[in-house]
């Protein structure tokens, strides 16, 4: 029979080996939490009209990338393809906007995208992400971006950079968008098939096109930046100092424009070149029009996401080069002899693991050599041994496996020379 494998542009992960997915997550719990977040999950499927009033008609993802089908009851079902949304659809769903604000959440977990799968651009890929929702402070949008850099900082993540725009309130924007389409239209010629149609359907779309010719036609149009309204301009002066606050370098970027329809003002993305041509690491920026096009009172937010994939990727290539830095291993390895050893092999474990170290035993009745391999395998700091001798006598041999040093320990203060 053919066997059966994952479908195209999904990946099987095992968070645990070697162990930088795991710990980039507990990270983002970490480091949100110090922050005042909390964790939210909401649904993996959303009705459709969530995303198609939510991120917008005009997107790659509602146009080209939705995972939408009907359900038995015939309504019209979508696999997420981003997390912002879900989060305002909650906070409003839940009447959030009642109690104190601003209400803080991240998130950790699948989107869902049918793009063509190529290195870094997955069909199911892991998101975390950030949402801050009931405060137009700038000193938020600046809180969003410094946790993102202190989960990379915290992984010791390097060579990466903050690129920041602004694309102004729907009226500094639609201005915008209307001399960019004078300038533009001038250059029909010069700009990709998909920018002549982005070109009236989303014009701000063409500043962050990758063809090289329509780049430098980007290139040449004023930055959005300097077309902002007192207030958004204000908003904008406000998130660069409470960066430079935080010491947290950035580089102006017009072409960040994000590919979703609901951002208003600061908009970033924090890019690596190790990537390739998938460079985003994760990137965001604020939606105070949002909570309104979801049915809800006039709310401000801005939060990020961020690749989970990708950021394994560039750990994954900092670690090769320290083979072993990454490696999670175990506590303790118990070696035993005899079918007696190993019954109190596996009791020991067990209790071990009740006072929180972890432990691995032995389940395919190995010679001591190959435990030994085995536990070497495992990336076991100690290995007790257990035979004949160290059962009558009520002792175990305990091996550090990088010293060698090997010594004898009673049985009941194993946890105490572990701990
Ligand atoms: P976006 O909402 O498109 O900006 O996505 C946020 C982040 O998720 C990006 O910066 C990427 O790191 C990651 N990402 C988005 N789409 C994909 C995909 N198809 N495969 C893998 N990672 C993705």
């Amino acid at each position: 029979m053919t066997r059966i494998r994952a479908p195209r542009g999904t990946v099987d992960v095992f968070p645990e080996i070697p162990g930088i997915w795991s710990r980039l997550e507990d990270t983002v719990r970490s480091v949100c939490r110090k922050a005042g977040y909390t964790e939210i999950r909401t649904p993996i499927f959303e009705h459709t009209e969530l995303f198609q009033r939510g991120v917008g008609e005009s997107t790659d993802i509602v146009e080209k990338e939705m995972y939408t089908f009907l359900d038995k009851g015939k309504r019209s079902i979508t696999l997420r393809p981003e997390g912002t949304a879900p989060v305002v659809r909650a906070y409003l769903e839940h009447k959030m906007w009642a109690g104190p604000q601003p209400v803080k959440v991240y998130y950790i977990g699948p989107m869902f995208r049918y793009e063509r799968p190529q290195l870094g651009r997955l069909r199911q890929h892991t998101q975390f992400g950030v949402e801050a929702l009931g405060s137009p402070s700038p000193a938020l949008d600046a809180e969003v971006i410094s946790l993102l850099i202190s989960v990379y900082q915290a992984m010791g993540l390097h060579g990466f950079v903050v690129r920041l725009n602004s694309i102004g309130c729907p009226e500094c924007r639609n201005r915008y968008k209307e001399s960019l389409i004078e300038i533009l239209s001038k250059h029909v010629d010069e700009l990709c098939a998909d920018c002549n149609r982005r070109l009236t359907r989303n014009p701000l779309r063409v500043l962050d096109c990758k063809n090289e010719q329509c780049k430098a036609q980007a290139g040449a149009v004023p930055p959005i930046y300097e077309h902002l309204c007192e207030d958004c301009s204000l908003h904008f002066e406000g998130v660069k100092q409470c960066l430079e606050a935080l010491d947290i370098a950035y580089e102006l970027d017009p072409t960040i424009v994000r590919g979703l329809d609901y951002y208003t003002k600061t908009v970033f993305e924090v890019i690596h070149s190790g990537l390739g041509a998938q460079d985003a690491l994760g990137g965001g920026g604020r939606y105070d029009g949002l909570a309104e096009e979801l049915g809800g009172k006039p709310t401000p937010g801005v939060g990020f996401a961020a690749g989970i994939e990708r950021a394994v990727q560039v750990l994954q290539g900092a670690a090769d080069e320290k083979t072993g830095q990454f490696a999670s291993g175990i506590d303790l390895f118990i070696a035993a002899l005899g079918d007696e050893a190993r019954l109190e092999a596996f009791r020991q474990a067990n209790d071990l693991r009740k006072h929180g170290v972890s432990v691995d035993i032995d389940y395919l009745e190995r010679s001591l050599k190959s435990q030994m391999k085995f536990a070497d395998k495992l990336g076991a700091r100690k290995v007790a041994i257990i035979g004949e001798d160290e059962l009558k006598g009520n002792y175990v041999i305990l091996r550090d496996m990088e010293t060698r040093e090997q010594t004898r320990v009673p049985s009941g203060d194993l946890v105490k020379a572990l701990l």
